[in-house]
């Protein structure tokens, strides 16, 4: 789950991390009052949206008075903002930050990840901070310190003293810089998160190390124990198909292609988008149901890929294990009769109640293909997507 940099600065501040002295607001008078209240100038207006690069997307905007702060918001407020993270869908900004604008003279890149390769979590800290630290990364991997965290034992003291003295950091300020990652690191674990950066982490003219943006990621799996944070979501900010199907606790994540799939475990959906490209076409969407989906789960499913449209195949790839093949063949049916399909759709089907679950489906009188095997059913979604009749049962 994403969270607004807004409310992730409050979050910092709860950890002792320095943020600039800030308000939000959500009207054109509400910026203005908030610009009045801070009472310094030049103020920054930054809208709030789940989407990094939002300078280069025009999104961060520096105004010298408390009137041009509000102008600034009637432009932003209520428009989408494009940034080069977003897509050409962009981000509805319902929120701004408004904030003293400070003067940077250094932009220190901060960051804490998991990383599944080394399978711990690492930081990440370079003195090349700013909006270019992608390029950074790719052009120049001597100027990324990476320090590995040994999750049992905790980021050290001296690993931090480390990565300061990497940095190049000023002595005098080398004992903060460190205390600020150990206390990062310490939201990090204690909040699970999967992502806390901090891009960029200034040091300002009068020689203060203030964390000039926030981004913080939480996973999933560990939101049960945080209601402090689940309440921060903001569901203007998400795919509306991905809300949905998180209402019936459905994996779903949409993507750019045409194929409509829905299967059952993780790997199987994986392999089943491979398989998806191997001949030339795309998945409109990755699709978990998981292993013990109800008839019930199907029928959303199925109302999900139905409801993208993009979608002009449906690929329907169930391996009957706990979810039986004849439960699984009466939801589709069902439901592709209560929603009218009227686009090609291919099952493979094995496991348990195979024979009975492919009988269901062949009888419905309906336009299932039911393929033989993987790579059958592949070739088939592609023959349907290049014919306009559809394909052959
Ligand atoms: P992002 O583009 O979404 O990562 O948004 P940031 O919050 O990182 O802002 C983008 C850039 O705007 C920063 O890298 C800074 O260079 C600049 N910026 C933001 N706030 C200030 C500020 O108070 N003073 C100055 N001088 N620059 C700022
Ligand atoms: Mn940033």
């Amino acid at each position: 789950m994403k969270i607004h940099e807004c409310q992730a600065k409050a979050l910092f501040k709860a950890y002792g991390i320095p943020t600039p002295r800030g308000t939000v607001a959500q009207t054109p008078e509400e910026t203005l009052r908030a610009a009045h209240e801070l009472g310094t100038s030049p103020l920054v207006v930054k809208a709030q949206v789940h989407a990094g690069g939002r300078g280069k997307g025009g999104g961060i905007r520096v105004v010298g008075t408390p009137a041009e702060a509000r102008k600034v918001a009637s432009q932003l407020l209520g428009t989408r903002l494009i940034t080069p993270q977003t897509g050409e869908e962009g981000r509805p900004v319902e929120t701004l930050l408004i904030e003293e604008a400070l003067t940077i003279t250094e932009e220190i890149y901060l960051g804490i990840v998991i990383d599944r390769s080394r399978a711990c979590p690492v930081v990440l800290a370079s003195s090349e901070g700013g909006m270019e630290i992608e390029k950074v990364a790719a052009e120049h991997h001597d100027k990324v310190i990476i320090e590995e965290i040994d999750p049992a034992v905790g980021l050290r003291r001296f690993q931090a003293n480390r990565i300061c003295y990497d940095l190049k950091v000023q002595t005098s300020m080398a004992g903060k810089m460190a205390g600020l990652i150990l206390d990062l690191y310490r939201l990090f674990t204690e909040k699970d998160c999967s992502l806390a950066e901090i891009n960029p982490l200034v040091v300002t003219d009068g020689g203060h190390l203030v964390a000039l943006d926030a981004k913080l990621n939480f996973d999933d799996n560990a939101l049960f124990r945080h209601p402090d944070i689940m309440i921060l979501r903001d569901l203007s900010q998400e795919n509306p198909l991905e809300v949905e199907a998180s209402r019936y606790n459905l994996n779903y994540i949409k993507l750019k292609g045409n194929v409509g799939c829905m299967v059952n475990g993780a790997g199987l959906a994986m392999a089943t988008m491979d398989l998806i490209k191997l001949v030339g076409a795309e998945p409109a969407n990755f699709l978990d149901v998981g292993g013990g989906a109800t008839a019930e789960m199907v029928r959303e499913g199925f109302k999900l890929l139905l409801s993208d449209r993009d979608v002009r195949v449906i690929f329907i790839n169930i391996f009957g294990g706990i979810l039986r093949c004849d439960t699984l063949a009466r939801g589709v049916v069902g439901a592709a009769r209560e929603f009218g399909v009227n686009m090609p759709m291919v099952v493979r089907l094995e496991g348990t109640n195979v024979e009975e679950g492919r009988r269901i489906l062949a009888e419905s009188g309906m336009r299932f293909t039911v393929a033989a095997g993987l790579k059958d059913a592949a070739e088939k979604v592609a023959a349907g997507l290049s014919s306009k009749e559809g394909i052959e049962p």
